[in-house]
């Protein structure tokens, strides 16, 4: 089961530094719930994982299957996706939130430039009770230009922040 998740990643340092940052404090690879999930925070009842966008299989422009043993990596894939399903389903049935950022959310300069803010939302989702949300990236490597566009205007026009805003399961 841990076998599919690769701690202490680059995206995941990088939001583990960002949100201690901001002054929260957090358990990692927490054993005793459900998946173990990369941070914990009992004080606000959630979890936050990052996720390797071709390990668990995000529709985003990160992932692509292999040319080779094509048909042993879809399978391998798609069984992570369900996993990590079956995964949040259990923590939310037993009352934790779930955060999910995805590796393509923390990827090339511009999200990297931008990522306090995601940080701010994510600090904002923690404080909040919504009880599922995720971040993500631009759509593809070429939206990403766009999304940092955007982001600037809207925080100019202190308006709510486009980037990274949840996206309904
Ligand atoms: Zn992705």
């Amino acid at each position: 089961m841990a076998a599919i998740r690769h701690k202490n990643t680059t995206p995941e340092l990088l939001v583990r530094k960002a949100l201690h940052a901001l002054g929260f404090r957090y358990r990692l690879h927490y054993r005793s719930l459900p998946s173990t999930p990369d941070l914990v925070l009992p004080r606000y009842r959630a979890v936050i994982n990052v996720n390797g966008c071709f390990w668990h299989g995000h529709d985003c422009y990160l992932f692509k299957l292999p040319a080779t043993r094509t048909d042993f990596w879809r399978e391998k894939i798609r069984s992570n996706m369900k996993r990590d399903m079956e995964n949040v389903e259990d923590l939310l049935d037993s009352g934790w939130r779930v955060c999910i950022v995805w590796e393509c959310s923390t990827r090339g300069s511009i999200h990297r430039e931008l990522f306090p803010f995601t940080a701010q939302a994510i600090a904002a989702w923690l404080e909040g009770d919504e009880q599922f949300i995720e971040f993500t990236g631009g759509e593809s490597a070429a939206d990403i230009p766009k999304y940092g566009f955007e982001l600037r205007e809207s925080v100019a026009a202190e308006q709510p922040i486009p980037y990274g805003q949840p996206n309904d399961q």
